[in-house]
């Protein structure tokens, strides 16, 4: 947990509520947290699955683990501090999106249960709903597909710390959902996250 540093500031409570918010854009805003292992294939989902929800007039954006290191994180590295750290962060401008009406796709490795648990968190205490998608899929499979060559970086020693090969992952315990992406194309893979979403009547209009 990050300590509150700032002292004399007090919360300014708005006119609104997300509820008459989530009305006047006609859909509740979400958060779809998609962990897994690198290349287990949580980037090519949510970029699939923001595209279906906009087609589909859902107000839908994707937060990638890349990009946000690109801009808001640039000065984060993969410590343990500093992965937790981009965690928060990204955490708290999901919740910040959710409680707006988006419906945000993040993926972002976040290897640790306690990171993770935190953000779902944070949406609990405010009321939005958060839905953890464990992308799945076998070391060896995701090894394989390697994508961005960094398996192989790091199993030559280039790259330490990388998840799976030298740093832990820690699968979540009762993620709402589990994408087995060795066995789902992605197609099957983005259905299955609608059928949640409209499962829990966020697909619908407010
Ligand atoms: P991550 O964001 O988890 O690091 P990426 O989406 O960047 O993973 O990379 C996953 C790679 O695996 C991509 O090259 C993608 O095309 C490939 N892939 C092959 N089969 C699947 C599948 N069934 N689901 C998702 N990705 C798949």
């Amino acid at each position: 947990m990050a300590e509150q540093i700032a002292t004399n500031i007090t919360w300014h409570e708005g006119a609104v509520t997300a509820a008459e918010r989530h009305k006047s854009l006609g859909q509740t805003g979400a958060t779809i947290w998609m962990t897994g292992l690198p290349a287990s294939g949580k980037s090519t989902i949510a970029v699939a699955l923001e595209q279906v929800l906009v087609q589909r007039s859902r107000c839908a954006y994707r937060l990638d683990g890349d990009n946000v290191r690109h801009g808001l994180n640039k000065n984060l590295g993969f410590s343990a501090e500093d992965r937790a750290e981009n965690i928060r962060r990204i955490g708290e401008v999901a919740k910040l999106f959710a409680d707006a009406g988006l419906i945000t796709i993040t993926s972002f490795i976040s290897p640790y249960r306690a990171d993770r648990d935190q953000v779902r968190k944070l949406h609990a205490d405010a009321d939005l709903p958060f839905l953890e998608v464990f992308v799945d899929c076998p070391l060896d499979v995701a090894e394989q597909r390697d994508p961005k060559g960094l398996y192989k970086k790091a199993r030559a020693g280039e790259i330490k710390g990388f998840t799976g090969i030298d740093d832990p992952y820690e699968p979540p315990l009762h993620p709402e959902l589990t994408l087995r992406t060795d066995q789902l194309s992605v197609a099957q893979s983005v259905q299955s996250v609608l059928d949640l979403l409209q499962q829990r009547g966020l697909l619908s209009a407010t």
